[in-house]
Protein backbone atom coordinates (compact mmCIF):
# COMPACT_ATOMS: atom_id res chain seq x y z
CA UNK A 1 0.00 0.00 0.00
CA UNK A 2 1.64 3.69 -0.47
CA UNK A 3 2.17 5.65 2.44
CA UNK A 4 1.53 8.65 0.39
CA UNK A 5 -1.09 11.47 1.07
CA UNK A 6 -3.34 13.80 -1.77
CA UNK A 7 -1.77 16.82 -1.60
CA UNK A 8 -2.79 20.26 -1.59
CA UNK A 9 0.30 21.84 -2.01
CA UNK A 10 -0.33 26.01 -2.19
CA UNK A 11 1.62 29.00 -3.17
CA UNK A 12 -0.20 33.01 -3.58
CA UNK A 13 -3.79 31.66 -4.31
CA UNK A 14 -2.52 28.65 -6.57
CA UNK A 15 -2.16 25.19 -6.68
CA UNK A 16 -0.08 22.73 -7.87
CA UNK A 17 -1.78 19.79 -10.28
CA UNK A 18 -0.74 18.29 -13.31
CA UNK A 19 -1.91 18.80 -16.69
CA UNK A 20 -4.64 17.00 -16.35
CA UNK A 21 -5.27 19.09 -13.02
CA UNK A 22 -4.87 16.21 -10.71
CA UNK A 23 -3.51 16.55 -7.62
CA UNK A 24 0.16 15.23 -6.48
CA UNK A 25 0.84 12.56 -4.02
CA UNK A 26 3.71 13.16 -1.62
CA UNK A 27 4.83 11.96 2.08
CA UNK A 28 3.40 13.25 4.41
CA UNK A 29 5.62 15.64 6.65
CA UNK A 30 5.37 16.72 10.50
CA UNK A 31 4.07 20.01 10.04
CA UNK A 32 1.39 19.03 7.23
CA UNK A 33 -2.11 19.60 7.93
CA UNK A 34 -3.34 16.67 7.42
CA UNK A 35 -7.55 15.65 7.06
CA UNK A 36 -9.66 12.81 6.60
CA UNK A 37 -11.61 12.19 3.38
CA UNK A 38 -12.01 9.28 1.94
CA UNK A 39 -8.62 8.93 1.71
CA UNK A 40 -5.45 10.77 3.26
CA UNK A 41 -5.44 14.06 2.58
CA UNK A 42 -2.95 16.61 3.35
CA UNK A 43 -2.78 20.58 2.68
CA UNK A 44 0.25 22.82 3.41
CA UNK A 45 2.17 25.90 1.86
CA UNK A 46 4.76 25.21 -0.81
CA UNK A 47 7.89 25.52 1.10
CA UNK A 48 10.62 28.11 0.43
CA UNK A 49 13.12 27.03 -2.40
CA UNK A 50 10.86 23.49 -3.06
CA UNK A 51 10.73 22.64 -6.82
CA UNK A 52 7.85 21.95 -8.66
CA UNK A 53 8.06 18.22 -10.11
CA UNK A 54 8.24 17.42 -13.90
CA UNK A 55 4.93 17.28 -15.22
CA UNK A 56 3.17 19.97 -12.31
CA UNK A 57 2.48 23.67 -12.62
CA UNK A 58 0.56 25.74 -10.02
CA UNK A 59 -2.90 26.64 -11.57
CA UNK A 60 -4.81 29.94 -10.07
CA UNK A 61 -7.45 28.12 -7.22
CA UNK A 62 -10.25 30.65 -9.45
CA UNK A 63 -9.62 29.06 -12.73
CA UNK A 64 -9.88 25.76 -11.58
CA UNK A 65 -13.14 26.87 -9.90
CA UNK A 66 -14.58 26.54 -13.77
CA UNK A 67 -12.88 23.31 -14.51
CA UNK A 68 -13.13 20.57 -11.77
CA UNK A 69 -16.68 19.22 -10.68
CA UNK A 70 -18.35 20.61 -7.26
CA UNK A 71 -16.76 18.10 -5.21
CA UNK A 72 -13.28 18.40 -6.02
CA UNK A 73 -13.36 21.97 -5.67
CA UNK A 74 -15.28 21.77 -2.26
CA UNK A 75 -12.59 19.86 -1.00
CA UNK A 76 -10.02 22.00 -2.15
CA UNK A 77 -11.89 25.01 -0.47
CA UNK A 78 -12.04 23.31 2.77
CA UNK A 79 -7.87 22.37 2.76
CA UNK A 80 -7.37 26.29 1.86
CA UNK A 81 -9.65 27.45 4.74
CA UNK A 82 -8.30 25.27 6.80
CA UNK A 83 -4.89 25.81 5.97
CA UNK A 84 -5.32 29.90 6.20
CA UNK A 85 -7.02 29.20 9.43
CA UNK A 86 -4.25 27.79 10.86
CA UNK A 87 -1.74 30.34 9.40
CA UNK A 88 -3.82 32.81 10.96
CA UNK A 89 -3.71 31.42 14.56
CA UNK A 90 -0.35 30.89 15.64
CA UNK A 91 -0.89 32.85 18.87
CA UNK A 92 -3.38 33.38 21.38
CA UNK A 93 -6.04 35.97 20.60
CA UNK A 94 -6.94 35.78 24.37
CA UNK A 95 -3.37 36.10 26.17
CA UNK A 96 -0.98 36.46 22.76
CA UNK A 97 1.02 32.83 23.61
CA UNK A 98 2.22 30.70 20.87
CA UNK A 99 -0.76 28.10 20.23
CA UNK A 100 -0.23 24.07 19.25
CA UNK A 101 -2.44 22.11 16.94
CA UNK A 102 -4.90 20.06 18.82
CA UNK A 103 -4.42 16.24 18.14
CA UNK A 104 -7.70 15.51 17.11
CA UNK A 105 -10.23 18.59 16.24
CA UNK A 106 -10.07 21.48 14.27
CA UNK A 107 -8.33 23.82 16.64
CA UNK A 108 -5.83 25.79 17.87
CA UNK A 109 -4.64 25.52 21.21
CA UNK A 110 -3.26 27.86 23.86
CA UNK A 111 -1.27 26.26 26.41
CA UNK A 112 -1.29 28.56 28.69
CA UNK A 113 -4.24 30.17 29.44
CA UNK A 114 -6.18 26.94 27.51
CA UNK A 115 -8.71 29.04 24.90
CA UNK A 116 -9.31 27.20 21.78
CA UNK A 117 -9.66 28.93 18.28
CA UNK A 118 -11.98 27.08 15.87
CA UNK A 119 -12.01 27.93 12.12
CA UNK A 120 -14.67 30.24 11.43
CA UNK A 121 -16.66 30.95 7.92
CA UNK A 122 -17.93 34.61 7.24
CA UNK A 123 -21.76 34.32 6.05
CA UNK A 124 -22.26 36.82 3.15
CA UNK A 125 -25.83 37.06 1.41
CA UNK A 126 -25.98 37.06 -2.31
CA UNK A 127 -29.22 38.33 -3.83
CA UNK A 128 -30.81 37.99 -7.32
CA UNK A 129 -33.46 40.43 -7.92
CA UNK A 130 -35.76 40.42 -10.45
CA UNK A 131 -38.59 42.61 -12.14
CA UNK A 132 -41.94 41.81 -13.52
CA UNK A 133 -41.26 38.76 -15.95
CA UNK A 134 -38.32 39.44 -17.44
CA UNK A 135 -36.11 41.67 -15.93
CA UNK A 136 -32.68 40.86 -13.37
CA UNK A 137 -30.83 43.91 -11.37
CA UNK A 138 -26.68 43.40 -12.18
CA UNK A 139 -24.45 45.20 -10.51
CA UNK A 140 -20.63 45.97 -11.60
CA UNK A 141 -18.20 46.76 -8.76
CA UNK A 142 -16.58 49.59 -8.13
CA UNK A 143 -13.54 48.05 -7.23
CA UNK A 144 -13.19 45.56 -10.06
CA UNK A 145 -12.26 46.62 -13.57
CA UNK A 146 -13.74 43.92 -15.70
CA UNK A 147 -17.09 44.90 -17.46
CA UNK A 148 -18.42 41.86 -15.28
CA UNK A 149 -22.10 42.39 -13.85
CA UNK A 150 -23.06 40.86 -10.83
CA UNK A 151 -25.31 40.54 -7.67
CA UNK A 152 -25.68 42.76 -4.48
CA UNK A 153 -23.62 41.02 -2.15
CA UNK A 154 -22.45 41.59 0.94
CA UNK A 155 -21.31 40.29 5.06
CA UNK A 156 -23.74 39.85 7.67
CA UNK A 157 -23.90 42.10 10.28
CA UNK A 158 -23.55 40.90 14.16
CA UNK A 159 -27.30 40.44 15.58
CA UNK A 160 -28.62 40.79 11.86
CA UNK A 161 -30.89 38.01 10.34
CA UNK A 162 -29.78 36.83 6.86
CA UNK A 163 -33.52 38.48 5.09
CA UNK A 164 -32.64 42.10 7.38
CA UNK A 165 -29.18 41.68 5.70
CA UNK A 166 -30.23 40.93 1.94
CA UNK A 167 -32.85 44.45 2.75
CA UNK A 168 -30.00 46.05 4.21
CA UNK A 169 -27.36 45.35 1.27
CA UNK A 170 -30.08 46.12 -1.20
CA UNK A 171 -31.07 49.48 0.07
CA UNK A 172 -27.65 50.47 0.77
CA UNK A 173 -26.25 50.17 -2.23
CA UNK A 174 -28.70 50.94 -5.47
CA UNK A 175 -31.14 52.15 -3.08
CA UNK A 176 -34.19 49.68 -3.46
CA UNK A 177 -36.67 48.16 -1.39
CA UNK A 178 -37.32 44.06 -1.97
CA UNK A 179 -39.95 41.88 -1.44
CA UNK A 180 -41.03 37.91 -1.50
CA UNK A 181 -37.03 37.10 -0.25
CA UNK A 182 -36.44 33.37 -0.60
CA UNK A 183 -33.91 31.44 0.01
CA UNK A 184 -32.43 29.33 -2.78
CA UNK A 185 -28.54 27.63 -1.91
CA UNK A 186 -25.24 28.15 -0.02
CA UNK A 187 -21.65 28.04 -1.02
CA UNK A 188 -18.28 27.87 0.89
CA UNK A 189 -15.70 30.92 -0.83
CA UNK A 190 -12.50 30.40 0.27
CA UNK A 191 -11.50 33.71 -0.42
CA UNK A 192 -10.93 33.93 2.39
CA UNK A 193 -13.23 32.06 4.06
CA UNK A 194 -17.07 33.07 3.14
CA UNK A 195 -20.26 31.17 3.39
CA UNK A 196 -22.00 32.73 -0.02
CA UNK A 197 -25.93 32.49 1.15
CA UNK A 198 -27.67 33.13 -1.85
CA UNK A 199 -31.56 34.53 -1.84
CA UNK A 200 -34.11 35.70 -4.43
CA UNK A 201 -36.20 38.85 -4.44
CA UNK A 202 -38.53 41.11 -6.24
CA UNK A 203 -38.07 44.44 -7.05
CA UNK A 204 -40.66 46.49 -4.90
CA UNK A 205 -39.91 50.03 -4.63
CA UNK A 206 -37.49 52.61 -4.89
CA UNK A 207 -35.19 54.51 -7.67
CA UNK A 208 -31.91 53.33 -8.31
CA UNK A 209 -29.60 55.01 -6.11
CA UNK A 210 -25.77 53.87 -6.17
CA UNK A 211 -23.49 53.50 -3.20
CA UNK A 212 -20.28 54.78 -5.50
CA UNK A 213 -17.44 53.44 -3.44
CA UNK A 214 -18.84 50.08 -4.12
CA UNK A 215 -21.14 50.00 -7.22
CA UNK A 216 -19.90 51.76 -9.89
CA UNK A 217 -23.09 50.66 -12.40
CA UNK A 218 -26.34 49.18 -11.98
CA UNK A 219 -29.13 48.06 -14.08
CA UNK A 220 -32.36 45.89 -14.67
CA UNK A 221 -31.86 44.35 -17.66
CA UNK A 222 -33.59 42.41 -20.02
CA UNK A 223 -33.64 38.73 -19.64
CA UNK A 224 -32.67 38.49 -23.30
CA UNK A 225 -29.86 41.25 -23.27
CA UNK A 226 -27.44 40.32 -20.36
CA UNK A 227 -24.10 41.80 -19.78
CA UNK A 228 -21.02 40.06 -19.18
CA UNK A 229 -21.85 38.10 -16.37
CA UNK A 230 -19.76 36.23 -13.60
CA UNK A 231 -17.95 33.23 -14.43
CA UNK A 232 -19.50 29.48 -14.05
CA UNK A 233 -19.13 27.97 -11.17
CA UNK A 234 -20.05 31.07 -8.93
CA UNK A 235 -22.84 30.90 -7.32
CA UNK A 236 -23.60 34.19 -8.96
CA UNK A 237 -23.63 32.52 -12.12
CA UNK A 238 -26.05 30.15 -10.85
CA UNK A 239 -28.42 32.47 -9.56
CA UNK A 240 -29.03 34.22 -12.38
CA UNK A 241 -29.30 30.93 -14.58
CA UNK A 242 -31.91 29.77 -11.89
CA UNK A 243 -34.02 32.78 -12.16
CA UNK A 244 -33.92 33.53 -15.99
CA UNK A 245 -33.73 29.58 -17.02
CA UNK A 246 -35.33 27.84 -14.50
CA UNK A 247 -31.87 25.76 -14.60
CA UNK A 248 -31.62 24.16 -10.97
CA UNK A 249 -28.56 25.92 -8.67
CA UNK A 250 -27.11 22.73 -7.22
CA UNK A 251 -26.76 19.25 -9.10
ZN1 LIG B 1 -3.95 32.05 25.82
Amino acid sequence: MSELSLAYIFHNHQLMVDDNLELPRVEQLADDLSFSCDEQVIARDLHVQEAIPEGYQLVPIRQLISQWSKPQFEKASRALQLLEWRRNHGFCSHCGHATEVHPTEYAMVCPACNYHQYPRVQPCVITVITRGEDEILLAKNASNSSNIYGLIAGFVEVGETLEEAVQRETLEEVGLNIKNIQYLASQPWPFPSNLMIAFRAEYESGDLVLQEQEISDAQFFKFDQLPEIPFSGSIAHAMIQHVIHNRAISE
